[in-house]
């Protein structure tokens, strides 16, 4: 009996915890109605629900990352007005946990070989350093700019890959504005490596570098990515302090000034996607913006973001099409067919106001208003099954196929010059 009883308890122990774990839940909404009934939710702050994918439109699931603490009341209320929901990740801790132990065992073991795993998530001061590897790696091809401080004061760096000339035509790709989405920042690192390997032996990629520029900002939130690596895993905005309220940091992807402080950004300071006080608010953006009109060359701007597979272009902020829509739409497609060559990925491609929901305040929107046309944003993988948690054994298949499509957009861009 003493083995009964220890039995039962230990049953009973595994209940309570199942029963008391984060998880994430997926709702494939119906209707304009289960809609509504999910942006009630989102507004019920005691709740403290993390949207992974809002409630805007049926054409995407919603997924919520909801504490164990509001579980059952979550849970009832979906039950009360018949939404049916999945469970996307059960455990989410165990995720977690799984990513941790893999981060730390990959440092040692770089630590050991003393090489850079493309295949690994790092914390900044890995990537920062890097950084500084490459340049010494490629003198002639690679070079490191301080762009201008983050909100805590850590540099943001910009890798310019440039074979010469003044200003010439230059492409813009920033990867991790939002930090939680580590996959972008993982890419960036991935491809600005690929640029300095293959330049000199892709004919195609040589011959960009011969006439345009390419800068990259891999770590676009600085801030907040030190951030998801020391305290909070899903943090997404900057960590600036807001005058008069507790909740700290901004989007700053709704802090643009295109359409700012619109319809698809909140105005509460406790929201993931609050706008900030004033249009370029951010010292982050800030840097970015004074970078870009200060250069006054370029072509194209490319952002990088996860999860839901998707290439977008402007308007986010209106669902009006841009001028240039029926070329921005093709080049977009050719390139994703290009990403999906392979290894069978699929993406969909749109305007971001008609492919995922009226967002304003976007660094895409603000680009293309100042004139530049070819400007992109990317949700890179998966479609949910891990989300923001990507493993790390998809970092270099995800980077593999999204080079194949940033390219496709760099040669339209060196071949339709403007
Ligand atoms: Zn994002």
């Amino acid at each position: 009996t003493e083995r009964l009883t220890m039995i039962i308890v230990l049953l009973k122990k595994a209940e309570w915890e199942s029963s008391v774990l984060d998880q994430v839940i997926r709702v494939n909404v119906q209707s304009e109605e289960e809609i509504q009934l999910l942006q009630a939710l989102e507004t019920q702050q005691e709740w403290e629900l993390d949207f992974w994918l809002h409630p805007v439109s049926t054409e995407l699931p919603v997924d919520i990352h909801v504490p164990r603490s509001s579980l059952n009341s979550v849970k009832e209320y979906l039950h009360a007005h018949n939404i049916h929901f999945t469970i996307m990740i059960d455990n989410l801790q165990e995720v977690l946990n799984a990513e941790k132990t893999e981060m730390d065992e990959n440092l040692m073991k770089e630590r050991s070989i003393r090489s850079f795993n493309f295949g690994a998530y790092h914390p900044l001061e890995t990537i920062y350093s890097w950084m500084d590897t490459l340049v010494a790696q490629n003198p002639k091809l690679v070079t490191k700019q301080e762009i201008g401080r983050s909100y805590e004061n850590r540099p943001m760096y910009v890798l310019k890959f440039s074979t010469g000339g003044n200003k010439r035509p230059a492409i813009w790709i920033d990867t991790g504005i939002h930090s939680r989405e580590w996959v972008s920042q993982a890419t960036g690192v991935w491809t600005a490596n690929k640029i300095a390997t293959d330049y000199g032996r892709d004919a195609s990629l040589t011959s960009l570098l011969n006439t345009m520029d390419i800068y990259m900002l891999i770590l676009a939130n600085p801030d907040g990515y030190a951030y998801t690596h020391t305290n909070d895993r899903m943090w997404r905005k900057t960590r600036s302090r807001i005058p008069g309220s507790v909740c700290r940091g901004v989007d700053p992807n709704r802090n643009w000034d295109a359409g700012f402080g619109g319809p698809g950004a909140s105005r509460n300071p406790c929201s993931d996607s609050y706008h900030g006080p004033s249009a370029h608010s951010e010292i982050e953006v800030k840097n970015v913006v004074n970078l870009i009109r200060s250069h006054g060359n370029f072509k194209s701007f490319i952002s990088v973001h996860a999860y839901s597979q998707l290439l977008m272009y402007p308007y986010g902020y209106t669902c009006n099409k841009v001028p240039h829509q029926p070329e921005l739409d093709s080049v977009g497609r050719a390139a994703v067919q290009k990403l999906t060559s392979l290894y069978g990925t699929r993406y969909k491609v749109g305007s971001i106001c008609k492919i995922i929901y009226q967002a304003s305040g976007g660094s895409i929107d603000w680009s293309y208003n100042l004139g530049i046309k070819y400007s992109f944003a990317f949700e890179l993988r998966d479609t949910g099954r891990y989300g923001f948690i990507l493993p790390a054994n998809q970092i270099i298949p995800t980077a593999s196929e999204t080079w194949l499509a940033l390219k496709h957009i760099m040669e339209y861009v060196r071949d339709h010059p403007y």
